[in-house]
């Protein structure tokens, strides 16, 4: 019996130390079906000149990595922002059972905006979701963010 425990703090502090590389304050974590985390990542499309170096792409393959496996079925991703629709494919094709995730991204998200991935007939696997988790921490991140670089 594992008791339940938010990660998006741990999350949140990805995306605080990816602002400070200079990248979109975007972080994730992945959680193991005991509760572990086994990985956590924040946006590193500029360091990496890899614009599919999103936070949860980084997050899911390191912890595949670590698991051996291209699928991380019982595994939990938590996001500080609704993810974009080549990071919901991934988190489709991963099996990741459960996704919580802070802000949604009326401007890029593919969960609940534009492509609306887990909806799709074409998806055969839709994980749990859980939305609006320390929302207003993720947003507040961004929104200071892009407006220091003006
Ligand atoms: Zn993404």
């Amino acid at each position: 019996m594992t008791r339940f425990t938010s990660h998006m703090a741990l999350a949140l502090d990805q995306a605080r130390a990816a602002a400070l590389r200079g990248e979109v304050p975007v972080g994730a974590v992945v959680v193991d079906p005991a509760g572990r985390v086994v990985a956590a990542e924040g946006n590193r499309t500029r360091e990496l000149s890899d614009p599919t170096a999103h936070a949860e792409i980084l997050a899911i393959r390191a912890a595949c990595r670590i698991v051996g496996s291209e699928r991380l079925p019982g595994h939990d991703l938590w996001v500080t922002l609704e993810p974009c629709p080549m990071c919901a494919a991934a988190i489709s094709a991963a099996r990741i059972g459960r996704l919580y995730y802070g802000a949604s991204d009326v401007r890029m998200g593919g969960v609940e905006h534009g492509a609306r991935v887990f909806d799709h007939p074409q998806c055969h696997h839709r994980p749990q979701i859980y939305d609006g988790i320390d929302a207003e921490g993720a947003r507040a991140l961004l929104v200071g963010f892009f407006r220091d670089r003006r």
